[in-house]
């Protein structure tokens, strides 16, 4: 955990009641899928009420708060959304920024700010910040044409991965070239819109860091987060991250912190970083709750989602230290039955409302043990059930 100011004081000031009782202090959402979702789940025991804006009339946060269905650039649906919020944030990075910037200029204060979702939403952007802060990434090169993509790959050599700079999820919109001859297949690919070729990393596993930031510039960083991923989607989490050195774990602290201050940021953002060798490179950032992060809710003393509503409006941090060990397993495309996850002790089953499909997260089980060997052992009873990819 790092705290670079910490706030503490034994003094307590009386909340006073309106007549009738004070209205709950209104969170309006951007998003509402299963992140706006665990985020009310943690604010309502806080006295906090939801609003959400969701293209979709069955979005999973639909049950836990109001729902505005509507577009999230529609200026309309954002007035709706935000009008006598306390605060407005948001649960996905692909919120328009101006739709965020539109918000932000009807008074509501929008929390991270709306730069932070300039950076996140372009490859290129979140890149070239990393490395005037003096952040390791792979090595990389915009490319606006197929002459540029020639250029790079010469620059860069091969492996290296070719991106849409802008869109891309789950490891969708890339392109790995192994051979400079895949330029052809790779530019038929994703050629036309503006793309950034970077350098295929060996790296030794990916991690994440999540961090908080508040209202003073007080930041705290839960344990380092291993991260394992099938088809570009994450699958599994072990938190905190084993065998990681005073080091790494100092390097990845340092990275979220310069982030943080750098862009002004108020609550939870999210790194996902590869670890080559025990030194740590930047792949992306997600300015918001992260999947990495759902271990959190049991695994840690004050979870994400609760940290991220107490930085936004302007309440002080919880602790980011974690309870024993843990491991996240998402559920994907399937969910197992509740009764066969929690006859494994330590576990914690999570369903979203979500239909299940084919790639998408409907759910995810938290397993919580005093050390490794008592989870693997409980995480092994995962194996075989419905959704989940637990290696045997
Ligand atoms: P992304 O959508 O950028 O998070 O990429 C999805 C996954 O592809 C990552 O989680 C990595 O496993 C892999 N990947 C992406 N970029 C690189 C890279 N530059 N070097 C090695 N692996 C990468």
């Amino acid at each position: 955990m790092v705290a670079r100011r910490t706030v503490s004081s034994c003094q307590h000031a009386a909340v006073p009641d309106a007549p009738g009782g004070r209205p709950a202090p209104l969170v309006a959402v951007l998003g509402g899928g299963q992140l706006g979702r665990m985020l009310a789940l943690a604010g309502i025991p806080l006295g906090l009420d939801f609003r959400f804006l969701d293209p979709s009339p069955d979005a999973a946060a639909g049950a836990v708060g109001r729902l505005v269905v509507g577009a999230l650039g529609d200026e309309a649906a954002l007035a709706r959304v935000s009008d006598g919020a306390a605060v407005v944030t948001y649960e996905w990075e692909g919120v328009p920024a101006e739709g965020a910037r539109f918000v932000a200029g009807r008074g509501a204060p929008v929390l991270p700010p709306p730069v932070a979702l300039d950076v996140a939403q372009d490859r290129l952007r979140e890149k070239e910040l990393c490395r005037r802060l003096g952040i390791g990434t792979p090595e990389f090169a915009a490319v606006d044409n197929r002459a540029d993509l020639e250029r790079a790959l010469k620059e860069l050599g091969t492996p290296s991965v070719v991106k849409t700079r802008r869109g891309g999820y789950d490891g969708k919109g890339q392109a790995v070239l192994h051979e400079p001859h895949d330029v052809e297949r790779a530019w038929s690919e994703l050629g036309g819109v503006p793309l950034i070729l970077e350098a295929l990393v060996p790296f030794d596993r990916e991690l994440s860091v999540l961090a908080v930031r508040d209202h003073d510039g007080a930041t705290a960083c839960w344990p380092l987060v291993e991260n394992h991923h099938a088809g570009g989607i994450l699958r599994r989490s072990l938190a905190p991250a084993p065998e990681v050195s005073a080091h790494t774990r100092r390097a990845g602290e340092d990275v979220a912190a310069r982030l943080l201050d750098a862009l002004e940021y108020v609550g939870v953002l999210a790194v996902e970083l590869f670890d080559v060798g025990g030194e740590l490179l930047v792949n992306e950032l997600a300015p918001r709750v992260h999947n990495s992060g759902h271990w959190t809710i049991e695994g840690a003393v004050t979870s994400q989602f609760e940290n991220h509503l107490r930085a936004i409006l302007g309440w002080p941090l919880g602790s980011t230290a974690a309870l024993g060990v843990s491991a996240m397993v998402n559920c994907i495309g399937a969910l197992p039955d509740p009764a066969d996850v929690l006859s494994i002790p330590g576990s914690h089953f999570h369903r979203y409302g979500k239909a299940p499909r084919p790639g998408r997260k409907v759910g995810h089980v938290t397993i919580t043990a005093a050390d490794a060997g008592e989870l693997q052992a409980r995480v092994a009873c995962l194996v075989d059930l419905p959704g989940l990819d637990v290696p045997a």
